[in-house]
Parts: structure tokens; sequence; C-alpha cells
């Protein structure tokens, strides 16, 4: 009898401070979404934290969980999250994504864009874990591309999730608790909401000509991109929802998004 094999959704996380690895409200969502999803066989993550000019995959056996952060309380600083690689997703991310050559990175591992929220969605460690860069050096459809090639995977049981910051703007951020998000911040952030639903894509890969409220969300581009990843993943078929939809900080977007039902075919 051959195996059934769910047809997966795409999740994109705004994962915020690297806090919200030691627990809190964000956690507590990305706990109870990972009860309603069916087990993935393995994830492929776009993390905002592995931005460099090359296209490369975690290759390695054993990722080693990097601490890419700094003057945070030493708690965190103990954190691993031991999740192993898996080889075959790297020939299989490979193969899609060619003619594009992927490199085997030996050198990385899992960042805090990944493992802040693994912690919580797969608290066992149990699911192997493959990162996929962002190529600093593509523009914006070049990622919406990489997207679509890699859509395959999820009737392969393999989860493709995206952790950013749709609004991230680190030199605005109101310490002060209680602090209303900025105007221009709340604006983008209902702007790709918008869009998301209405899966006007096009818009969202064309984000650098989406204005002011844009501009600033976007100083830099690598918290924003991991969502085109999840764009081009997506199919017209899925249902959207939103698992977490809020400002923190008055300049840090901490939108998740879920594409695709749970339902095993
Ligand atoms: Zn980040």
């Amino acid at each position: 009898m051959s195996e059934i094999v769910p047809h997966m959704p795409v999740l994109f996380f705004g994962h915020g401070s690297p806090m919200n690895a030691l627990g809190g409200p964000y956690a507590d969502v990305w706990r109870a979404l990972a009860a309603t999803l069916p087990k993935p066989k393995a994830i492929l993550m776009v993390s905002a934290h592995w931005y460099v000019p090359e296209l490369a995959v975690t290759a390695m056996p054993q990722p080693k969980t990097i601490h890419d952060f700094y003057g945070f309380p030493k708690p965190l600083y103990d954190l691993q999250y031991p999740a192993p690689g898996a080889a075959w997703l790297v020939d299989r991310v490979a193969d899609l994504l060619k003619p594009d050559v992927v490199k085997r990175d030996e050198e990385w591992g899992l960042d805090h864009g990944t493992w802040s929220v693994l912690m919580h969605f797969a608290p066992k460690a149990d699911v192997p874990v493959v990162q996929l860069s962002i190529d600093a050096s593509k523009p914006a459809a070049f990622h919406y591309e990489m997207g679509k090639r890699l859509s395959a995977l999820r009737e392969e049981g393999v989860l493709i999730a995206g952790s950013g910051d749709v609004v991230h703007n680190l030199r605005r951020m109101k310490w002060e608790a209680g602090s209303e998000p900025y105007a221009w911040a709340q604006g983008f952030h209902d702007f790709v909401k918008a869009r998301i639903t209405s899966r006007d894509h096009q818009a969202l890969i064309d984000y650098a000509h989406a204005g002011d409220e844009a501009a600033a969300s976007i100083p830099t581009p690598e918290h924003y991109l991991p969502l085109l990843y999840c764009l081009g993943a997506s199919t017209p078929h899925d249902g959207v929802s939103f698992f977490t939809d809020q400002i923190d900080l008055a300049s840090v977007s901490m939108l998740g998004v879920q594409w695709g039902a749970a339902a095993i075919s």
C-alpha cells in the first residue's frame, strides 16, 4: 500500500525578537499551529538571517545552532536546536532549482530566524531541517521564482517555510511598553496583508515601487524576501489565513501567514 503524503501548507513566520525563542504569546501560537498540521517529513526554511551573495543550502548531517545576535540575556545563548539535516532534501532542492546551481554549504547551520520559531513549532527537534540562503545578488523576482520551483516539495511531505518580518525597521523601534505602531508601519503591514489575500503577488514582488511606507518598512530587504519564496510556493487553490497579525515595538511586523489546508487527501 502506498504511503499517503499530505499536501503540505506553506508558512511565513514573522519572527521578531530573538527573545521569542524563550517563550511568550508568539511561541504559544506557533506551538498550537503545529498541532493543527500534519507532521512534515522535513522543513525547508528560508531565513532572513542567511542573506549572502550566493545560493546555498545547509548540507551537513547535523547543523549547528548559530547564536547570531548580540547583547541578549545568557539563557538565549544556551539554547540549542539539534534537528538533523537531510541529504535527500539537499539533493531534491538542488534538482528543483536547476539550472541555477546550489552550493552545498558545510559552514552555516541553523540561525535564530529558524530555531527561535522551530524551538516551539517542532520542539522535539526530530524533524530534519534544511536552510536555503537568500541570494543577495538577485532581484526580487528571482526569490519568487525560487519559491515556484520548490513548490513541488509540498507533495513530498516537505514544509516550506519563510522566517522574517514584512515590516522590519530596527532604527525606529520603540521599547516603551504599549507603543503604538507607526502609521507607515501599520500602513505597509495592511498593504501586504491585503495583497496576500487578493493574491496580487506582482505588487508584493514590486515592493520597491510601493512608495514611502514600503521604503520605511523595508530599509534592507532580508527580512521581507522570505515572504516571496512562500508566495511563489503557494498555489491559487490554497486558502490563506493569518496566525499572527500584530506590530511589535512600533516598527516590527509579526504577521504570520499560512497557505493551504492541513487536509490529507
Ligand atoms: Zn530577524
